[in-house]
């Protein structure tokens, strides 16, 4: 595996083998692997903590006292631990095993939304939203008689933040924003998002499923309420996430779901519920899916977020410079704060089309409206071609996406 040597750039050669997909053919050609943004792929330490799991400590989790039991409780709640370094928690009562950032969302939206939010109360979030930053709100808006108000953004996908800022007022029961956009790219101004809602006495929640891999998190400092963290996206495996909620308000929330490991004691006449954070773990969870994330966690610093973040930085502005010269091509979402994310539109091109023909050249983009229909409303296109890149990729490999695209045009010329 490779380590994090102080500041250095990262050996693109060295962390390539850590990841044994990158080595597979794609029609007898090498992936090219730039969908980084739907999800990561995933490095050998990763792959072995699971199967290690299955293979040898298989058994449930805080409910037997044979040893197969304690050892994967032990490394359950040692991978919660490396969550609550990984973000700076303050405690690991803070952070909540789920199944993904979707799950996390849904958690603040039933719970905390089910108690705090009532009729003609405003929910706000943001223009750029993936969808599972707004069907849960509008779900809860619909029941509660609440609103949502929705911070607007301009042609480079920046929000604005003076709108936003009138937005806020008495109503407002919580500030719903996306960290760094799935469709765009951006990264928000959330220090500032959230100054302004705790001056108007709101919490918000992030949804940090893009921002995790790309961006070193100290929650603390950042002084959300809620953050919501995708596993896949941060090199672990699928179904498995994180909600991360202040204590003093996951305490005062009832719980989401209900059953084995959320109480503590049970009668027909009364239950009594878990302490944080077993309050919010109802049932078997996804042991091997959350020993897996940790063996991510520990991958991800070793290489170092700093290093990610600047290699990433760097392939992103080589990539969005060479495909600049490709005549017809419009890039969407041109943030002057962008993570890995290059989304763009040719012209009577559909982006299917563009997708289908670089697949067989073995790239791998996605296409489509990215869960973010509301995006595409905007900017008045159907769907947009998104190449994400993670530190594992390559310079040679963005010249093969534009080499690619070249070839696209041909075949629609
Ligand atoms: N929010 C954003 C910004 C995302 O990109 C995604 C995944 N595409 C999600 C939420 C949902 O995450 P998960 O797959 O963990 O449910």
């Amino acid at each position: 595996m490779s380590v994090n040597s102080g500041f250095s750039d990262i050996d693109v050669q060295q962390v390539r083998q850590d990841f044994p997909i990158l080595k597979e053919k794609i029609y007898d050609k090498p992936l090219v692997y730039l969908d980084n943004a739907a999800t990561s792929q995933k490095p050998q330490v990763v792959i072995e903590a699971i199967s290690r799991y299955y293979l040898r400590e298989n058994s449930n989790v805080h409910r037997g006292v044979h040893l197969l039991s304690q050892q994967a409780t032990e490394e359950y709640e040692n991978a919660r631990i490396k969550m609550q370094r990984f973000i700076n928690a303050s405690d690991s009562k803070e952070i909540i095993f789920v199944r993904g950032a979707t799950e996390a969302i849904n958690l603040v939206a039933s719970s905390y939304g089910g108690k705090c939010v009532g009729e003609g109360d405003e929910i706000v979030i943001s223009a750029m939203e993936h969808h599972s930053n707004i069907v849960p709100w509008q779900i809860l808006c619909e029941e509660k008689g609440a609103k949502l108000r929705i911070i607007p953004m301009n042609d480079r996908g920046e929000l604005l933040l003076e709108e936003y800022e009138k937005l806020l007022n008495s109503k407002t029961r919580l500030v719903a924003v996306v960290h760094v956009s799935n469709s765009l790219g951006t990264i928000n101004p959330v220090e500032k998002i959230i100054e302004l809602a705790h001056q108007n006495n709101t919490p918000v929640l992030l949804d940090g499923a893009q921002a995790a891999p790309h961006i070193k998190l100290d929650v603390q400092e950042l002084d959300c309420d809620f953050y919501a963290i995708s596993s896949h996206k941060v090199y672990g495996p699928t179904g498995i996430g994180v909600l991360y909620g202040k204590a003093e308000l996951l305490e005062s929330m009832p719980p989401y779901q209900a059953g084995g490991d959320m109480i503590s004691s049970v009668t027909f006449e009364e239950t009594l519920y878990n302490a944080l954070p077993f309050k919010f773990e109802a049932g078997t969870p996804n042991i091997a899916g959350v020993i897996g994330l940790g063996a991510a966690i520990e991958y991800v610093n070793c290489i170092g977020l700093d290093r990610i973040a600047a290699r990433e930085s760097k392939l992103l502005a080589y990539a969005s410079e060479k495909i600049s010269v490709i005549p017809g091509l419009k890039p969407i979402g041109t943030a002057r704060e962008k993570a890995g994310v290059l989304a763009f539109v040719m012209d009577g091109i559909h982006a299917h089309d563009i997708g289908t023909i670089l697949d067989q050249e073995g790239i791998a983009i996605r296409t489509g409206h990215h869960c973010s229909q509301p995006v595409m409303d905007y900017f008045d296109v159907p769907a947009t071609a998104r190449a994400s890149f993670s530190f594992y990729n390559t310079r040679e490999e963005a010249d093969i996406l534009v080499r690619g695209l070249q070839k696209v045009q041909e075949v629609f010329s």
